[in-house]
């Protein structure tokens, strides 16, 4: 028997079945939401209680499938050369609204024609979740910056904020799961971030100062195909 190979279709198997069941779930969830909502607008004080510690827990499962598998197509992962630009801007026009939302602004800065090898799905999983993680930590206003360059084979992305920022003990547990400073954390962002660039090759690394702000740094190798059009 070959183990690593049983291992990999197990892992296939699970992540299509989680992406089917994610779409299934959202929109009962969503449905829920909104009677439970109706419902905590008609209530007598004692049970407002009981329906907002209701209303919290439906909101930690849709933060589960939207650090998990906001993208997720229920279909064999599919890899193909990437425009980093491409995958880039959608993701920032995302969450924009989000960024709106909380008094801040998303720039971005990517050249065209920086190729890399992934899946759409989940390369744009992981920068949401970075990027959502920056506009959390903006404290009102603020400015989330990314920027992309190619540097000898690697592409190199910057995706940096001005928010509340973290001290080295933070900086350090990074990326273990179920480690959150947020209310309606889930923990689980940075963990499923660091397994995709890691699956594609790639590295990430964190500077952060408390108050001042903090800068991910990822790179990932350039595409084959990019490798041939230099020579
Ligand atoms: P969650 O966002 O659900 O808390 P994550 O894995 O995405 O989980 O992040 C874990 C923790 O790391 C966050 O709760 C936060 O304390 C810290 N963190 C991550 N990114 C940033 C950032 N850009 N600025 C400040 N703190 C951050
Ligand atoms: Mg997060």
């Amino acid at each position: 028997f070959n183990n690593e190979l049983q291992r990999s279709e197990k892992m296939e198997i699970i992540s299509e079945l989680a992406a089917s069941v994610a779409h299934e779930v959202r929109n009962p969830l969503q449905v829920t939401r909104g009677f439970m909502q109706l419902l905590t607008e008609r209530a007598e004080e004692g049970q407002k209680e009981y329906l907002s510690l209701a209303l919290k827990e439906l909101d930690r499962a849709s933060g589960i499938i939207t650090d998990f598998l906001t993208f997720a197509k229920p279909e064999l992962e599919h890899i193909t050369v990437l425009e980093l630009g491409d995958e880039l801007r959608h993701v920032a026009g995302i969450l924009n609204p989000l960024a709106s939302l909380s008094g801040g602004v998303i720039k971005l800065d990517v050249p065209h024609q920086i190729y890399i090898d992934g899946n759409s799905s989940k390369l744009k999983q992981a920068m949401i979740n970075l990027v959502k993680n920056s506009i959390e930590a903006l404290d009102g206003d603020g400015t989330i910056k990314i920027w992309a360059v190619k540097d000898k084979d690697y592409a190199v992305i910057s995706i940096r904020d001005n928010g509340i920022g973290m001290d080295m003990n933070e900086l350090s547990r990074l990326g273990e799961p179920y480690f959150s400073n947020k209310t309606k954390g889930t923990g689980l962002g940075l963990m499923v971030t660091f397994r995709i660039i890691e699956a594609m090759n790639g590295k990430i690394q964190f500077t952060s100062h408390k108050g001042i702000g903090t800068e991910a740094v990822i790179r990932i190798p350039l595409s084959d195909t990019e490798q041939m059009e230099k020579n």
